[in-house]
């Protein structure tokens, strides 16, 4: 590691010992930047590295909220506004449980190199909150939302900030956000992405992530002359990003058989086709229910249950080629990763933001498998979130093959950008040191044009 890269980190550790998620993913990715300070001492100088695991501004708000039974209840709001050189702040609000400082600034940080390397016009952000939507009526959720966007909307714009979506946040909780900015506002601009399709909504954006995901995997199996046609894959979450996965590997006759949630997960031999992937999401969008029910109406899956505090999680040690890590972060740890490589996987796509640890990275790279890191895999989603705001703007609509066409083109494009910046620093084939590095240089460089901000 270069002596700048390290001397940034301490700096960093320093400010935030208390933030383990924020540093894991700054270390993930000033360890592929040394290469790129040795021959750049112009970043060096203009302390580049400490400037951009900086946020612009972070906002931290109570929002107070009355349940069904009248009782007054209080979370905490927030919004990491992290870095706006190359366009407004873009990035989706989580509502979990877990949702703290450390979590939003890893989410943002990782939002910057990603937003990025879609190629699109938009800076980093991320938001959230505390509160758990799980078990609460939609009234509940709707006075939380309302309460929420009281404070957030004076610092959202079309310009300068648009979230969306994430753990928690689907179209219900976008509806009442953004009905409520709309109200404070007193405009209708794109302010929020996800909309519904009848009230601003781009089509293909809830597919997005997900479909993204498997093209990107697509490519990376095509440089190496492979296809998804034919291969067992393991897919975690049951959410957005984990039933569109699921689409799109049935699309390219792949076979996905697992899906999971906070409760456990089903391995189903014979295949999640698309019959049972519409019962998965009926279960989980509409009736909220748990994962265990699909194993009462599909005899042929067995249920495993989980906490989440296990050494390893079983659902890594089901014999696949290809795993799509699609719930949430540090989901894969080094003996989760040590149990695919055996079991033979050999290409990892991430749905889900920063899902295998420090570890498991390591062994990935270590084997040479295909690896295609977060923050270039599922770009996506931000990326149709960025059609979205276009359509916005320019008050048109395009189609469903236009918008899916558009998203493969950006996937295919940041395949290739990833695999070239990977090349020219010597590392050809590291699709995370690639993404890190090309998503790295672009914003870099618009802050060095911009001055001392
Ligand atoms: P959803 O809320 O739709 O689904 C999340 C899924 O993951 C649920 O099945 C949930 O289970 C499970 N899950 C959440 N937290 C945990 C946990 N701590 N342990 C085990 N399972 C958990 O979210 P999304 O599908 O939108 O997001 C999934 C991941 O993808 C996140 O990392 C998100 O940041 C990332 N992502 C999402 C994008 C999007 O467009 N939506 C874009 C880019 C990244 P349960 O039902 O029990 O809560």
């Amino acid at each position: 590691m270069s002596t700048y890269v390290h001397e940034a980190l301490n700096t960093i550790k320093a400010r935030d010992p208390h933030q383990p998620e924020f540093l894991q993913a700054v270390h993930e990715v000033y360890e592929s930047l040394g290469p790129v300070m040795d021959k750049h001492p112009e970043y060096r100088e203009a302390r580049m590295l400490e400037r951009i695991a900086e946020p612009e501004r972070t906002l931290m708000f109570r929002v107070p909220w009355t349940d069904d039974k009248n009782q007054v209840r209080v979370n905490r709001g927030f919004r990491v506004q992290f870095n706006s050189a190359i366009g407004p702040y873009k990035g989706g609000m989580r509502f979990h449980p877990s949702v703290n400082l450390s979590i939003l600034k890893f989410l943002g940080f990782e939002q910057i190199f990603k937003n990025s390397l879609t190629g699109q016009p938009i800076g980093g952000g991320k938001g959230g909150s505390d509160f758990d939507p799980k078990g609460r009526s939609d009234n509940e959720v709707m006075r939380f939302c309302q309460s929420l966007m009281a404070e957030l909307f004076r610092h959202l714009g079309a310009d300068t900030d648009v979230p969306a979506g994430d753990i928690g946040v689907g179209a219900r909780e976008v509806g009442y956000m953004f009905g409520m900015y709309r109200k404070l506002s007193n405009e209708w601009t794109g302010v929020y992405t996800g909309k519904g399709l009848t009230w601003g909504g781009s089509l293909i954006r809830p597919e997005a992530t997900g479909y993204g995901c498997v093209y990107f995997a697509e490519e990376m199996l095509k440089a190496n002359g492979k296809s998804l046609e034919g291969l067992t894959c393991l897919v975690s979450g049951s959410g957005n990003v984990a039933t569109f996965t699921i689409e799109k590997l049935l699309h390219l006759k792949a076979k996905p058989v697992t899906a999971s949630d906070s409760s456990g997960f089903i391995h189903d031999p014979d295949g999640i086709n698309a019959e049972k992937l519409a019962f998965l999401r009926e279960l989980k969008e509409v009736k909220r229910g748990r994962i265990s029910e699909y194993t009462t109406k599909f005899k042929s899956a067995k249920f495993t249950a989980t906490t989440g505090k296990e050494s390893h999680n079983p659902l890594w040690s089901v014999k696949a080629q290809a795993a799509f890590p699609s719930a949430t972060q540090n989901e894969i740890n080094g003996q989760d990763a040590s149990n695919l490589l055996k079991n033979g996987v050999f290409v990892v796509s991430e749905g889900a933001n920063m899902p295998s640890d420090p570890e498991a990275i390591a062994q990935y790279l270590k084997a040479k498998i295909l690896y295609g890191p977060a923050k270039a895999a599922n770009a996506g989603g931000v990326a149709v979130s960025a059609l979205e705001m276009a359509q916005n703007s320019q008050r048109i609509r395009w189609t469903r093959e236009e918008v899916d066409k558009r998203l493969h083109g950006i996937m295919e494009n940041i395949h290739k950008n990833c695999a070239d910046a990977a090349a020219k620093y010597s590392k050809p084939g590291n699709y995370a040191d690639g993404a890190n590095i090309a998503g790295f240089l672009k914003v870099a460089d618009s802050m060095l044009a911009q001055g001392l901000l």
